[in-house]
């Protein structure tokens, strides 16, 4: 006989009925465990700190939950994802365009460093509803006040362990200073060394941390 593990499924989350359609097409039915114990505080609200190793499914975890804060309708950016390189920027873009499918008219821009400057200042001035992009590529078109985070309610820090390796850390308190006060932080990485927890409590207060254990 076999055991079949019950996962709890997408189905359950108070997602739009456009969204949890839209995760059937694409194969996600039953959420991995950091899903199932992240999403439902994610969904709630609250500020959480989110640890599991790679390939347990994190991006999903907060694309879903900035995709349920966003309002389409207002053309302004209102969720910020940053991540330590270009490579994970774009991947971490092209899932959240993968999850955003079923709603129209969704416009999700990378900011990468690296990547020329002119069609990103040509995005820009289009505008975009979620940034995804590298800190100091972030920072430089703050400072030449292309890119405004007034509006933006949910903050993600994807692979915080990795980036305070690559000395972002200044420029996430520089963009930070840029975003409302009030706003929804979502924290991911791999470990959770005590500059992380430093971090974490520079960005949050009061955050709820779940951390799912390796499994071999
Ligand atoms: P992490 O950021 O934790 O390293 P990812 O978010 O990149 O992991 O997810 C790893 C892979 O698992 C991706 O290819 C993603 O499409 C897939 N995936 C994530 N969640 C689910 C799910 N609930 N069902 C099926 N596949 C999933
Ligand atoms: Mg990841």
């Amino acid at each position: 006989m076999i055991l079949v593990l019950s996962q709890p499924l997408f189905s359950s989350l108070s997602l739009s009925n456009a969204l949890l359609d839209n995760l059937t097409s694409l194969g996600y039915t039953a959420m991995t465990e950091i899903q199932a114990q992240t999403l439902p505080k994610i969904l709630a609200g609250k500020d959480l700190i989110g640890q599991g190793k790679t390939g347990s499914g994190k991006t999903a975890a907060f694309s879903l939950g900035l995709l349920h804060n966003l309002n389409v309708k207002r053309f302004r950016v209102q969720a910020l994802v940053v991540c330590p390189t270009r490579e994970l920027a774009d991947q971490v873009a092209v899932e959240i365009r993968k999850l955003a499918r079923a709603i129209h008219n969704i416009k999700v821009l990378a900011l990468c460093g690296g990547a020329p400057m002119g069609p990103q200042i040509g995005s820009l001035e289009h505008g975009a509803h979620i940034v995804v992009g590298t800190p100091g590529r972030i920072e430089e078109h703050l400072r030449k006040g292309r890119l405004s985070l007034e509006e933006v309610n949910t903050f993600v820090l994807d692979e915080a362990d990795r980036m305070l390796e690559m000395g972002f850390e200044d420029a996430i308190k520089c963009i930070l200073e840029h975003c409302p006060t009030k706003r929804q932080n979502l924290l991911f990485s791999a470990t959770y060394p005590p500059r992380i927890e430093q971090l974490a409590k520079h960005i949050m207060q009061n955050a709820e941390k779940v951390t799912v254990e390796a499994t071999h």
